[in-house]
């Protein structure tokens, strides 16, 4: 079982801030920012790659109510989700980063070679 099902089980303590039937949204344990929430859906899906349209539907849904829980959907946040190898995906099982609670930066993401992608 993977880390963050251990989460969703309770196999792992973590600090929730909201939950409900299908996803749940804990506070990162490295924050990279004032506020740093992980949002989940609580069946194990990979990644982005694989979600379904249908769970997006209700992913949408509850990080739009997060935010506001977390006051910060009037000073703006910002969502991020991490997949696979280049896109720093460290736990496979699909989460939402929910940033804020500070003027974010939007830096260079890589100084790396393009790979002949561009
Ligand atoms: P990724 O790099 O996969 O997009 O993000 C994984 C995130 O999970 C990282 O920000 C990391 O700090 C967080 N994380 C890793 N292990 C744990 C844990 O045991 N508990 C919590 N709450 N967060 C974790
Ligand atoms: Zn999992």
């Amino acid at each position: 079982m993977c880390l963050f099902c251990k989460i969703v089980n309770n196999e792992i303590p973590s600090n929730v801030i909201a939950e409900d039937e299908n996803f749940i949204a804990f506070h990162d344990i490295n924050p990279k920012a004032p506020v740093h929430v992980l949002a989940i859906p609580k069946i194990h899906v990979d990644s982005f790659n694989e979600v379904s349209g249908e769970m997006m539907a209700g992913m949408t849904q509850f990080i739009q109510k997060v935010a506001v829980e977390l006051k910060l959907d009037k000073s703006g946040y910002r969502v991020i989700t991490n997949i696979g190898e280049d896109g720093g995906q460290e736990v496979k099982h699909l989460h939402f980063h929910i940033l804020g609670g500070a003027k974010l930066k939007w830096e260079h993401f890589s100084d790396a070679d393009t790979k002949g992608h561009f």
